[in-house]
């Protein structure tokens, strides 16, 4: 599954999901231009690449601003004369009760986690248009299909990365570009750690498989998608949560 001088976009790259999947990338030869807020956050996925001779480039881009999305976008396909796949990973939550969300506790989760996903591919495809050929990859969650008290807006923003990604995976097709959303469960990150012990006893409690997800297991599943072996792949979800939303 060589994805040799390939060029990915990971956003959320600085920890957890991002960072795993952009060193999964760039351990199987992927040049990977890497999105966080600040560059200074993603110094230890640059430092774990580079130990292992791969090749990542930080940008500090904050995906919820279309101008500096879209400035990005083509600075990175100048900069390396192509864009073969996009990974839209950064996300937020901002947990509460209906009755307590504020209007700011939407619309920022829906910006980052939602609209962040339109701002990257628009410009990408574009690129990936040029060369007929792309991946992108979409970063949902179970919450999206199942819905979860207290996430109403997080889960709006998931289930809303499911029905764009299956409309770009139509429009694309015809430019063998794919398009597919991998909807993960209770992952070990910075996001899931801040839950409290008796939430996370109650989740696992609930997992068929009896233990939490690995970042690393969600990055295997986008160097899959990613590679010539997943080529006949579009508009697909694929639940990756030890058997939690069966
Ligand atoms: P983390 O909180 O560990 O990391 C979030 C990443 O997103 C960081 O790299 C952060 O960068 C980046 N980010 C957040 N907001 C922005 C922004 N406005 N602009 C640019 N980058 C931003 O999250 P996880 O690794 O746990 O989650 C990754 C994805 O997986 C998310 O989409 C999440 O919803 C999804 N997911 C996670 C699950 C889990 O159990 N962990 C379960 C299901 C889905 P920085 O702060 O450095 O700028």
């Amino acid at each position: 599954m060589s994805l040799s001088e390939q060029v990915a976009i990971v956003t959320g790259a600085s920890r957890g999901i991002g960072k795993a999947i952009a060193i999964r990338l760039a351990s199987q030869g992927a040049i990977v231009a890497g999105i966080s807020r600040s560059v200074e956050s993603s110094k230890s996925t640059l430092e774990a690449i580079e130990a292992a001779g791969g090749k990542f480039f930080p940008y500090a881009v904050d995906v919820t601003s279309e101008q500096a999305v879209t400035a990005a976008a083509d600075a990175i396909a100048e900069k390396f004369g192509r864009i073969d796949i996009l990974v839209n990973n950064a996300g937020i939550t901002r947990d509460t009760l209906l009755l307590r969300m504020t209007a700011d506790d939407w619309n920022q989760v829906i910006q980052t986690n939602l609209t962040g996903a339109f701002y990257w591919s628009k410009p990408v495809s574009r690129h990936m248009m040029k060369s007929r050929r792309g991946r992108l990859i979409n970063i949902g969650s179970i919450v999206g299909l199942k819905g979860n008290a207290g996430q109403a807006n997080y889960a709006a923003a998931k289930a809303g990365i499911i029905g764009f990604s299956k409309s770009l995976a139509r429009e694309l097709a015809p430019r063998n570009i794919t398009c597919n959303v991998i909807c993960p469960g209770f992952i070990d990150t910075d996001m899931t750690s801040v839950l409290s012990d008796e939430i996370k006893k109650k989740v696992l409690a609930e997992i068929p498989l009896k233990r939490f997800g690995k970042p690393e297991d969600i990055a295997a599943c986008v160097a899959y998608l990613a590679s010539d072996e997943g080529s006949y792949i579009t508009g697909q979800i694929f639940t990756i949560d030890g058997g939690l939303a069966i």
